[in-house]
């Protein structure tokens, strides 16, 4: 079984669909900064942090700036599982989370004693807000029979009401899991992750249908005619991504796998399916190689977010001074909610130290 539920029945725009413009309309892009201006300001910030014991952590697709930063003042760059580990298990008072809403809530979930500041708070993902818990419960509640597994890209609420969190990194392996123990699914929030997961393991799921603006906008028709540009090429694709741009990958997987499988890969010309942010990593780890992005909007379309997701670009180093300077940006979670969210996600957290997780495909 693999059925689409959309939580909003209407044929027009869908409530979810607006409300994801309106947060869109309001992601407004940092000025650029000159590079004299960037030392600056990097400088202030590591004095800043090492007086407060503050560390960075920084999501793959943040700008390059927020990146370097974070590694050279001794914080962390990684996907959202790793972010969310290296914050527990480091000895900072206060976490400054570079990334999206979800990521910082997921971050005081796990290590409620430590402060938890963001460069902005209006940063979001367009998959947390299209499963609004009012309305995940009351589906959750219609198929009680069901193992609830959220993706972390959730909100502390949605996952607080799951009884799996998972990353992109462990989801395959996580439902197969459930599939061996004769579960039935209900999976949320994204429609393209659950379909993959669902081809890929035969679990029978239920897909909540919402979906990430970046990966979306990914055309097969333009990839197809991208590989005849670069018949050598390999194509790396993060499963967020549609059904036939997944089909057509030679590896799909989450960021920290698609580095390692461009790392490891014989290709010398990588096709990337994901937020562009990442080729900062690429770069660094196969700098002999050359990275593509995949195309998005097809002729004459237009494109929302252009392999750059609108919500990671909003955290820059004005702002991520701004919040350590004045304290500003707590990320803060009901206590209750934490208490219950942080079952889902520990059980993700031991899952992944007691499974080895596998990369997909051959590159
Ligand atoms: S890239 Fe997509 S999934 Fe990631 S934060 Fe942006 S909208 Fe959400």
């Amino acid at each position: 079984m693999n059925q689409i539920i959309s939580s909003e029945s209407s044929t027009a725009l869908s409530a979810d669909t607006v409300l994801v413009r309106k947060y869109l309309d309001r992601a407004v892009r940092p000025a650029v900064l000159d590079e004299e201006t960037q030392k600056t300001y990097k400088a202030n910030i590591t004095q800043l942090m090492r007086q407060k014991n503050a560390r960075l952590v920084a999501h793959y697709y943040t700008d390059a700036v927020l990146q370097d930063l974070a590694e050279e003042s001794g914080g962390f760059v990684g996907d959202s599982l790793e972010m969310a580990r290296f914050g527990r298990d480091c000895d900072a008072e206060i976490l400054i989370v570079a990334g999206v809403k979800f990521m910082g809530e997921s971050a005081k979930i796990l290590s409620p004693e430590k402060t938890v500041l963001m460069p902005t708070l209006e940063a979001t993902c367009s998959l947390d807000i299209a499963c609004p818990i009012d309305k995940f419960s009351a589906f959750c509640d219609q198929h009680s029979e069901r193992t609830v597994v959220v993706y972390a890209n959730t909100s502390a609420a949605v996952k607080a009401r799951a009884d799996w969190v998972v990353t992109s990194s462990i989801a395959l392996d996580v439902v197969e899991h459930l599939m061996e123990q004769g579960k039935k699914v209900l999976w949320a929030p994204d429609k393209h992750l659950g379909s993959y997961i669902q081809k890929t393991t035969g679990a029978d799921m239920l897909l909540w249908d919402a979906a990430c603006i970046v990966h979306e906008e990914f055309k097969v028709r333009g990839l197809a005619d991208m590989r005849k540009l670069y018949p050598n090429a390999a194509i790396l694709a993060h499963p967020e991504s549609p059904s036939a741009v997944l089909e057509m990958a030679d590896v799909v997987g989450s960021t920290t796998q698609i580095i390692n499988a461009a790392k490891q890969s014989e290709k010398s010309e990588i096709i990337v399916a994901t937020d562009q942010g990442i080729f900062h990593k690429l770069q660094q780890v196969a700098p002999e190689k050359k990275f593509i992005i995949a195309p998005t909007a097809g002729v004459e379309a237009s494109c929302r977010s252009c392999a750059q997701c609108p919500w990671m670009g909003m955290n820059s180093l004005e702002s991520l001074y701004g919040s350590l300077q004045e304290s500003s940006n707590e990320v803060c979670v009901d206590s209750a909610l934490a208490t219950q969210a942080m079952i889902p996600l520990q059980r993700m957290l031991d899952f992944a130290v007691n499974n080895q997780l596998k990369v997909r495909g051959k590159a």
